[in-house]
């Protein structure tokens, strides 16, 4: 039996309304919509998050996104989406096997943007640059 929710959903042991599955990946309705045809992509093999998944399967994620989104947008007569990944707890993910979400979007669907907030203090900006390019493997 599996323990994550996703391999739970992979396994058919939680039933699912999917709308595209091949031997690696599956493609379902998420179950609690931010607007209905809310879709998540999951890989068949368990990865936690983004910084646990192999650039591979990231990638070939991203490319069943751009065969997914434009029917989900049909579908839904959605004009647009966003897609995200929340990765890690504090970011929002809930269900520790890595997703992405395709969310359709309309004009004043109530669903707030992000916004900045913050402001970097003079010389902030470039020292912040620097420390993470010299972090970049
Ligand atoms: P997260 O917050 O981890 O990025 O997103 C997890 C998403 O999975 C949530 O939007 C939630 O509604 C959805 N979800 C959680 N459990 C299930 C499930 O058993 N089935 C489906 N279809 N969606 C689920
Ligand atoms: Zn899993």
């Amino acid at each position: 039996m599996a323990q994550c929710v996703f391999c739970k959903v992979a396994a058919w042991e939680t039933p699912s309304q999917r709308v595209y599955e091949d031997d690696k990946f599956i493609a379902f309705l998420d179950i609690n919509p931010v607007n209905f045809g809310h879709t998540l992509i999951i890989p068949r093999e368990h990865y936690a998050n983004f910084i646990e998944t192999p650039e591979d399967v990231l990638s070939e994620m991203t490319k069943l996104a751009k065969k997914i989104a434009p029917a989900i947008l049909e579908a839904m007569k959605a004009p647009a989406f966003n897609i995200t990944f929340n990765s890690g707890q504090e970011a929002g993910q809930a269900v520790h096997h890595i997703h992405m979400h395709i969310i359709p979007r309309y004009a004043d669907d109530g669903h707030k943007q992000w916004h900045g907030r913050d402001r970097y203090a003079e010389g902030e900006m470039g020292a912040t640059a620097k420390k993470i390019k010299e972090l970049i493997k």
